[in-house]
């Protein structure tokens, strides 16, 4: 079973994905967590390449790629064998981000970005994906709250239109694919938000 977490900046799927995880436990399901872009040392390190709010110039075919040959990494050395030992796996972002920023946000196209992705990944889809939704403007006042603004990584600095291409990304391929992908909503208190979540997993895990 492969779950994923997604949804905008400030959304706060890293708050969930870290409930979940205990959820998990107390369950005693055999599952491994993990993160995107990373979640491999080669992964971090193109994690750290992409986000460098340095890199201005970087192009937006070159940050395609990249997050795809991080995600490469991934999928091949640790999500697809933790899957063959039977294991859940639980991952913060995956594919849907990169069509929602890189397809939406910047304008390469959903089209392109998922078909380098199709490479990456081997055609890996995850089982259930919780899209946690909030609005750009509340996202960025969540981060500001969390780090300050000098804090933010090269993507997070990016201008509120380009967040609302991201979120409106998102909306789209939930609405098309509205069988794998639960939307949530993230302006709720985060209790809530688990709650709705945890409805959802139970009756997954159960099957
Ligand atoms: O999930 P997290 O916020 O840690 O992601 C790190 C950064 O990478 C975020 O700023 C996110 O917007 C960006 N990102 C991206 N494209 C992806 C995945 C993440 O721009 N495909
Ligand atoms: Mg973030």
């Amino acid at each position: 079973l492969f779950i994923t977490l997604e949804g905008p900046d400030g959304s706060g799927k890293t708050t969930q994905i870290k409930k979940v995880a205990e959820y998990l436990r107390k369950h005693q399901v055999n599952f491994i967590q993990t993160r995107e872009p990373g979640g491999t040392n080669i992964s971090d390190k193109i994690r750290a390449l992409v986000l460098d709010p340095e890199h201005k110039e970087m192009h937006d075919l070159t940050e395609v790629l990249l997050y795809a040959a991080s995600r490469a990494q991934h999928v091949h050395e640790k999500i697809i064998p933790a899957l063959e030992e039977g294991k859940v796996v639980l991952c913060d972002r995956f594919v849907d981000a990169s069509l929602a920023y890189q397809g939406f946000g910047l304008g390469v196209g959903e089209e392109r970005v998922l078909q380098v992705n199709n490479i990456a990944t081997s055609g890996l889809v995850p089982h259930r994906s919780y899209f946690v939704d909030v609005s750009p403007q509340v996202g960025k006042e969540r981060m500001k709250a969390r780090y300050g603004t000098e804090n933010l990584d090269r993507i997070e600095q990016k201008d509120l239109s380009y967040h609302e291409r991201v979120r409106e990304g998102f909306a789209q391929i939930f609405s098309r694919q509205a069988d794998r992908i639960v939307r949530i909503n993230g302006e709720q208190s985060p209790d809530a938000v688990f709650e709705e979540i945890v409805k959802d997993l139970d009756q997954l895990l159960s099957n």
